[in-house]
């Protein structure tokens, strides 16, 4: 921005704040982050006294022999090192100020310290690519001289001054440079007084200086103008346009017409071409006849477009419903609000109808969900009800489809974004609510590559910034937020209340896990103290925040214990599969499951058969000699995979994608006996083809779910009736709504259970409830029928019983006494290298070189539980500690430093899978 404030832009979503040093002038360089393609890294460019830039402005900068766009970072107060003083060049210029909110630069900057990753990673997560390079910065004349007046009263200071010499000015041109006259000039010339950057530069000589001079005084303001939808796609389109067919066809041709009329004489080019078999050639003749016009016809990057949507209603609330509504309407500023509701209780109709109202007053919402594939159910509501305002984010989008939604996003209107962890960055302005949908779901958190972040995490932090309400919804918290709503509850809410019967208590717990907390410029209570300006890190691993006190900030719990109309909850039957062994039942299915497959089909109902997939991989042995086929490149066995009848066989690595054809042989003994082991979906669709030939059936795995919109034609097949039984792992939980389901079975529960993770039972548990909630959400009652070897585990009988509370008192105990998450907190070093003695080697002298201090516990290097994945051996190290009391972490670049380049360390922060 200029000192005297012109070039304000109409995208300007300023808050107030200055909490970068504006006019502080012992920062005298700024690092900017350059937009030209194959260029990574920062560069440091002088500040020339007129100039003021702020970091999340964005400037123009001498870059070699051109200039370029670019963002400011960082704010320096000294010149790194390794920057020798007389290569520094000046920013040339402040294209503009405020494209994103202010609060969004200190969101990156807290999601880059508190997850010790540099900035430029963060900013390489949250920005699509070539964002800067596509925004066209422009010209135009500033025309009404009562537009002209406002700003300059708007400035402090130098007002009489500035007004003297623009009145000046405009009488008398020459007063000014060659440059400038000119420059104003061509954009008088203009209608519009309106011109891109680059075309002046073209046009005029000296352009930059003239643009300069014009810009000081008031007379042209500058902006970005927001990059335009890229070139609209285009398809090629046939039409019929002779109805009459004549002798000058060939019979081939008049095959070709003939298909095309009985489509309707309107087809996709390519849609017809691979209907006939034709070529193009073949369509050049019949239009060169007269018979068909081909022609482009835009063809919109929606991601979902050409999906048919049903139109829906909006629902009269039930009571429950109601009362979390007007709890969620009553809160202003930022609050923390648990949306605790069982499957089938309408927590997507009260997200719809807390987003409505604050569309209407003009704010934008943050929809985010585990998967979006998985969801289309979810979407197709959301986009039933708002229609055009809704926008899909994810990361499997196309990079045109990427570019046009965040265009989109930055126009500043109120809008809704659907989409899945990265989806956090969206740079929406003035949000009103961030929801989490499911928000225990583990894919919230990214494991790799750095920043490790949490997107529940990042999300309270935007909250805080933006001041607004951040719903997380479930059927089944999180011990974190679930303990963190109880703990909020204890600074004031209403304590101890009625949940479906049952009196919840509120025990005192030691304080909360919070993760740092950003201060804010918008304190609700100005008594509270905590520092108002942060400082922005300045190492590129910067250290972790201290002062991790949270801020007392309103904190709800809001609860939908039942169902939608009182359905009940479906029963949950657990079956002992070891008695169903010792009585002769050899089947993959328990008796009980048989009966319930047969009676399903005779009622005309539909079920689900959950396999969990990990844990009970399909392996195959040698019978003869017992070897088990191993990929190559990591220590786990090959999976058996057999998509459909007459496809090659295939073993498949679950760990590195490898695969190999099945083998005739043993490789070991070249016995012809190998079989497979294991239950997953396939073993268990093959078991029931055999058992229950007139069941239909539809796979609903990775396999079979591999294409763009595969996941969404088999659930629409499956709602037609199409099949009796869906069959599926882990993407079956999430968020599907079928009344006409009434059966759920689970293979084997064993695989969820026995895993090597304090969190196993947690995620269990959810799981398992996740997927009963599949059962009985229609008209006819649900059951579920969970087949396990361990009945006595307790989170089986905490599933059976439906018993949310109990399971999570008893969870809370067990990590409370070994002091993990949510009472303790992790940081999980992962390190790795294809060399197996050198990363074993690093991970022991950087579990050495960590300082040993009270309260900071190192557990390892341990080899991770699956020791080599893609040629590359893993090893790692656990530091747990208290959360309210920090110890000296160890800086990381020193530990960086003690890694040889061919050994890479993830520093995992608050790690979620540990496994
Ligand atoms: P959840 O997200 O809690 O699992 P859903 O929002 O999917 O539950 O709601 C379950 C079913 O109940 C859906 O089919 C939904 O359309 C329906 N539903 C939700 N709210 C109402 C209501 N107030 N009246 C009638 N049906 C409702
Ligand atoms: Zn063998
Ligand atoms: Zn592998």
């Amino acid at each position: 921005m200029y000192i005297d404030g012109v070039n304000v832009l109409p995208l300007v979503v300023s808050q107030p704040g200055g909490n970068y040093n504006l006019g502080n002038r012992e920062s005298c360089w700024i690092e900017v982050l350059v937009d030209c393609p194959g260029v990574t890294g920062l560069f440091t460019y002088g500040l020339p006294p007129q100039l003021q830039v702020k970091p999340g402005d964005i400037v123009s900068v001498p870059f070699g022999k051109q200039i370029l766009g670019g963002i400011g970072i960082r704010l320096l107060t000294e010149l790194p090192r390794d920057v020798p003083p007389e290569k520094v060049r000046n920013v040339e210029d402040v294209v503009s100020t405020g494209f994103f909110p202010q609060t969004y630069w200190e969101l990156l900057n807290y999601v880059a310290a508190y997850y010790y990753t540099p900035l430029m990673q963060v900013i390489k997560v949250a920005l699509p690519p070539g964002l800067l390079g596509r925004s066209q910065r422009r010209i135009r004349l500033v025309r009404e001289a009562g537009e002209q007046e406002k700003r300059r009263q708007g400035r402090q200071g130098d007002k009489e001054d500035k007004g003297v010499l623009t009145a000046g000015f405009a009488h008398s041109p020459d007063f000014y440079s060659e440059a400038a006259r000119q420059i104003l000039d061509l954009l008088r010339s203009q209608p519009q007084g309106d011109y891109s950057f680059i075309y002046l530069q073209r046009q005029i000589r000296g352009a930059w200086r003239g643009v300069r001079e014009l810009l000081q005084c008031g007379l042209v303001e500058s902006y970005l103008e927001p990059p335009r939808f890229s070139q609209p796609k285009l398809q090629k389109a046939v039409t019929l346009i002779k109805n009459t067919f004549e002798n000058d066809l060939t019979p081939r041709q008049r095959e070709v017409l003939g298909v095309l009329r009985q489509r309707g004489g309107d087809m996709w080019q390519n849609e017809l071409l691979q209907i006939c078999h034709a070529s193009s050639s073949i369509l050049k003749n019949l239009a060169q006849k007269g018979y068909i016009i081909v022609d482009d016809r835009e063809v919109l990057r929606n991601p979902v477009a050409g999906e048919e949507i049903k139109a829906e209603q909006i629902k009269l609330l039930t009571p429950a419903q109601t009362q979390v509504l007007e709890t969620i309407q009553g809160l202003d500023g930022f609050a923390t609000a648990l949306l605790h509701g069982v499957t089938g209780s309408g927590k997507t109709e009260v997200y719809l109808q807390a987003i409505a109202p604050l569309l209407a007053r003009g704010k934008s919402a943050l929809v985010l969900v585990p998967e979006i594939g998985l969801t289309p159910q979810l979407t197709d509501r959301f986009r039933t009800r708002f229609g055009n305002k809704i926008i899909i984010y994810h990361s499997a989008l196309s990079e045109g489809e990427r570019f046009d939604s965040w265009r989109q996003m930055l126009t500043g209107e109120p809008q809704v974004v659907i989409g899945t962890r990265s989806a956090v960055f969206a740079p929406l302005s003035n949000l009103g609510v961030i929801i989490l949908d499911e928000e225990h779901d583990s894919s919230f958190k990214q494991d790799s590559p750095i920043p490790t972040y949490h997107a529940r995490t990042v999300a309270r932090w935007r909250a805080e910034l933006e001041n607004c309400l951040l719903l997380l919804g479930t059927a089944t918290p999180s011990l974190e937020t679930w303990l963190s709503v109880k703990e909020g509850k204890r600074e004031g809410v209403k304590e101890g209340r009625r949940e479906g019967g049952k009196e919840i208590t509120f025990s005192p717990t030691p304080s909360l896990p919070h993760s740092i907390t950003p201060p804010l410029h918008h304190s609700p209570t100005p008594s509270l103290h905590h520092s108002p300006t942060p400082s922005l890190p300045h190492s590129p691993t910067p250290p972790l925040p201290h002062s991790p006190t949270p801020l007392p900030h309103s904190s709800h719990y809001l609860s939908l214990p039942e169902r939608i109309n009182s359905r009940p909850l479906p029963p949950v039957e657990i079956v002992d599969m070891r008695q169903e062994l010792q009585q002769g039942n050899r089947s993959i299915f328990s008796r009980g499951l048989q009966t319930a497959l047969r009676q399903i089909q005779e009622r005309g109902q539909q079920g689900i058969l959950f396999i969990h997939r990990r844990g009970h991989s399909t392996f195959v042995s040698c019978r003869s000699c017992g070897y088990v086929i191993e990929c190559p490149h990591c220590d786990v066995s090959l999976s058996y995979h057999h998509t459909e009848k007459g496809a090659p066989q295939l073993l498949r690595c679950h760990y590195c994608n490898y695969g190999q054809a099945y083998p005739p042989n043993c490789p070991e003994c070249s016995s012809p006996y190998l079989k497979f082991f294991g239950s997953g979906t396939q073993r268990v669709a093959q078991e029931l083809a055999k058992q229950f030939p007139e069941l239909r059936f539809i796979r609903f795995d990775s396999d079979t779910t591999r294409t763009k919109g595969a996941h969404r034609t088999l659930l629409t097949r499956f709602a037609n009736g199409e099949a009796d039984l869906l069959i599926g792992t882990q993407m079956l939980t999430k968020g599907l709504d079928l009344p006409q389901v009434t059966l759920v079975g689970v293979v084997a529960a064993d695989g969820l259970l026995h895993l090597s993770d304090y969190r196993a039972s947690e995620r269990a548990f959810q799981t398992l409830t996740q997927v009963a909630g599949r059962a009985g959400r229609g008209e006819d009652v649900g059951r579920v029928i969970v087949q396990t070897y361990t009945p006595e585990h307790t989170v089986i009988e905490a599933v059976r019983e439906h018993d949310y509370y109990g399971f999570v008192a008893g969870e809370l105990e067990q990590r409370q006494v070994l002091n993990y998450p949510p009472y303790g907190r992790l940081i999980l070093l992962r390190l790795s290298s294809i060399d197996p003695v050198l990363v074993q080697n690093t991970a022991q002298i950087i579990a050495t070189a960590l300082p040993q201090q009270e309260g900071l516990d190192i557990l390892g290097p341990a080899p991770a539980s699956i020791l080599r994945v893609a040629n590359r051996y893993r090893w790692q190290i656990l530091l747990k500690f208290a959360p309210d009391n920090l110890p000296n972490l160890p800086k990381w670049e020193d530990i960086r430093q003690l890694c040889p380049p061919s050994v890479s360390l993830t520093i995992d922060v608050d790690p979620v899978n540990i496994m």
